[in-house]
């Protein structure tokens, strides 16, 4: 069988259907998946067994026997530990066809074969019955289908379905509850996630203020959930406006409702200032009593020292429509809506109980302005950052002329704003700042592919500066956006002999570093609570080495601490004041480990030069101190390549010398290969 995968090429900037046989998908699945993350998570799995352990107890001692419902199996974990645990039978049921095969190997390979039965199905097909996928139904319904929101991957109808025809009345449920909390905070770096601020431009006559149009102020954004390490939020980036509250716990030894429904609470402000942004996370009880709770409280809620990494439960952070005041001790109400698969929250000013009920509204988030579809809220963060748009500014003042005639490829970019005020006067490109900032004639919006302009959209003019961030919404990894380079090769014939080009070249940079955490993700497990799970960590690696090229991939690395264990180091450059070349762009080296530790993986990024002496990193910022922690660009993720295996070095004189690397641009791909021997 074959799929057809979307995916952006880099040379062209186009969305391709790509023709791939059935094993690609499930092996980028696997690969890329939260699996070994679960399995890393001691805290989890020991709360698991614990209440799994509680709960056959609980049903053994009404005399009942043991019948477990484990929906969601993955490696057959928790039936495991179920059968483990006394359970006299589990049904095991695995949606994803390459996880139930691994979890039949698994569960023979640990002896449960006569205590567990893999059933190949999505819960709501699951029959039950005599010649069904279960004889009769469970007494224990066991699950793990929470992601950060908790309700994102649809437990809520599988919960409700279960009920309806897979569980007893009277079940337990592990986890037993799960409930949801939130903290109303201000925070300019997480607003500026969401909402464009005014972008103060000085031009030679005076300084000139670029404004969102009113579409884009009152627009209510996305519904998609933005999850973020919280923990990697230092708290002098936002301020507490009010406790801890709980928002709504579900209990899932009972029938659930998955319909749409709202919840509302009273906060009292703790500290006047701007409400902005809602912080919520989940935790959940394995007992009815609440003694056995994993948590996923950020760092300033529970003491640092339980806190557990794990990646595939982190926290949310919630944009509330508009910011709006509120006076420490003035009570607000906060209501949160939910469908089945999502959440979204509005504050308003404490009424009374008639009035509130006067009030259901149920629509998600739709966006009006068209800006959070074109841009995502790293992206919103970029464009806000006053620093980095002083660099374009200057670069700009270097290169502008009255008579310049501008040509700007990046996608939903200022810098023809900006290049319109600093004095240019003919800026092709773009669309609703114009209105707002009265532009419209100014700047002339080009829709068409580079390869396909002509002289009639340039009005028979030749360009005299060609710009662009560059950034592109289709990049995943840091070089895809040298499609700048290549729209500039196509455009190359309206080109101005004396054109300026900016950036006008960018550069590979890569250092090897050690993780704090992310490591966990693509390292094997091994045993697992005492289960032996090394048919996961094969499958993994197969997966990872699936058509012999391991790849590196993105990750917003201010999200995952890491120290560098050597120098950074310029290893390729693109030079944009010429077309691409025909021939691979290879280099080969060496790096000195110059800090003990584990050489977990090389992170590469790009670095734009977009004048003399002014560049801009999307990687690395600093080395913040003498252990070599890293500071990375908060806007955009940087490529990183897991090492196969890794080097640990006690002490420097243990230090292999070096860790050679082979990595090759090419043209033809727009993709960088990369190899390294340690
Ligand atoms: N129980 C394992 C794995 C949890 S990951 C552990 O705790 O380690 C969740 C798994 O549930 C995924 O493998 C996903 O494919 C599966 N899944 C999600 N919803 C399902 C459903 N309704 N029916 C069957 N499988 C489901």
């Amino acid at each position: 069988m074959k799929t057809f995968c979307g995916r952006a090429n880099p040379t062209t900037g186009a969305m391709e259907w790509v023709e791939e046989d059935e094993d690609y998908d499930y092996h980028q699945e696997i690969a890329r998946s939260r699996y070994a993350d679960m399995l890393h998570d001691k805290d989890r799995n020991t709360k698991y067994y614990q209440g799994i352990r509680a709960a056959v107890s609980r049903v053994k001692e009404r005399g009942e026997k043991a019948i477990v419902l484990d929906i969601g199996t993955g490696t057959g974990l928790l039936s495991m530990m179920a059968a483990s645990a006394g359970a006299d039978f589990c049904y095991a049921v695995e949606v994803f066809k390459p996880m139930a095969n691994a979890a039949l190997k698994i569960v023979e390979k640990n002896g449960f074969r006569d205590k567990i039965k893999v059933i190949n199905k999505h819960s709501t097909e699951v029959t039950v019955g005599p010649g069904g996928d279960m004889q009769c139904r469970a007494n224990i319904l066991v699950t793990e289908l929470f992601d950060t929101e908790l309700i994102g991957e649809g437990a809520l109808p599988t919960y409700e379905h279960a009920h309806k025809y897979l569980v007893r009345e009277r079940c337990e449920a592990v986890p037993h509850r799960a409930t949801v909390y939130v903290q109303l905070v201000e925070s300019k770096r997480m607003w500026s996630w969401n909402k464009l601020f005014p972008v103060h431009v000085e031009a030679e006559d005076g300084e000139k203020i670029i404004v969102s149009p009113s579409e884009m102020e009152n627009c209510p954004g996305v519904p998609s959930v933005c999850d973020i390490q919280l923990n990697q939020m230092p708290s002098s980036d936002f301020t507490i406006l009010s406790d801890v509250v709980t928002m709504f716990s579900v209990d899932f030894s009972k029938p659930v409702k998955s319909a749409s429904t709202y919840y509302r609470v009273q906060l009292e402000p703790v500290k006047s200032g701007k409400a902005q942004i809602i912080l919520s996370w989940w935790d959940i009880d394995m007992d009815p009593s609440g003694m056995i709770n994993c948590t996923m409280a950020p760092y300033w809620v529970k003491s640092t020292s339980a806190l557990q990494w794990r990646d595939h439960w982190m926290q949310c952070v919630y944009f509330l429509p508009n910011e709006e005041p509120v006076l420490q001790g003035e009570k607000v109400d906060l209501t949160a809506w939910r469908d089945e698969y999502s959440l979204w929250y509005k504050l308003q000013k404490a009424r009374g109980e008639e009035e509130n009920k006067a009030d259901v509204r149920v629509e998600s988030p739709v966006c009006r302005c068209q800006a959070h579809l074109l841009w995502n809220r790293p992206r919103f963060g970029e464009l806000n950052d006053q620093n980095r748009t002083r660099q374009y500014i200057k670069s700009l003042k270097k290169v502008l002329k009255t008579d310049s005639v501008c040509l700007c490829i990046s996608d939903g970019s200022l810098l023809p704003v900006l290049a319109h005020y600093l004095g240019a006067k003919q800026v092709p490109y773009f669309f609703l700042f114009f209105k707002a900032n009265h532009l419209e004639d100014k700047i002339k919006i080009i829709e068409a592919h580079p390869e396909l302009l002509t002289s009639s959209h340039l009005e028979d003019k030749k360009i005299s500066v060609l710009m662009g961030e560059p950034f592109f919404t289709t990049s995943l990894l840091p070089w895809h956006n040298l499609y700048f380079w290549y729209a500039r090769t196509a455009v190359t014939s309206h080109l101005s002999s004396n054109v300026t080009v900016l950036p006008q070249s960018a550069s590979l940079h890569m250092m090897i570093v050690e993780f704090q955490d992310l490591w966990r993700i693509r390292s094997p497990c091994g045993t697992c609570e005492g289960f032996d799970v090394r048919t996961m960590d094969d499958m993994i690696k197969n997966s990872l080495n699936f058509r012999e090229s391991k790849e590196a991939e993105p990750h917003p690395l201010w999200e995952y601490p890491c120290k560098s264990l050597s120098d950074p180091q310029e290893v390729l450059t693109f030079d944009f004041r010429k077309s691409v070349p025909q021939h691979c762009l290879s280099t080969e080296g060496s790096v000195n480990l110059l800090r003990k530790g584990t050489s977990h993986g090389a992170v590469l990024w790009m670095e734009y030069h977009l004048a003399a002496d002014i560049s801009i990193s999307t990687g690395l910022m600093q080395i913040s101190n003498k252990k070599g922690n890293c500071e990375w660009n908060p806007h955009c993720k940087q490529a990183v390549y897991f090492f196969s295996s890794v080097i640990e070095s006690e002490t420097l004189s243990d230090l292999p010398s070096a860790v050679t690397y082979a990595i090759t641009f090419n043209p033809k791909t727009g993709e960088i290969a990369m190899d390294f021997k340690l």
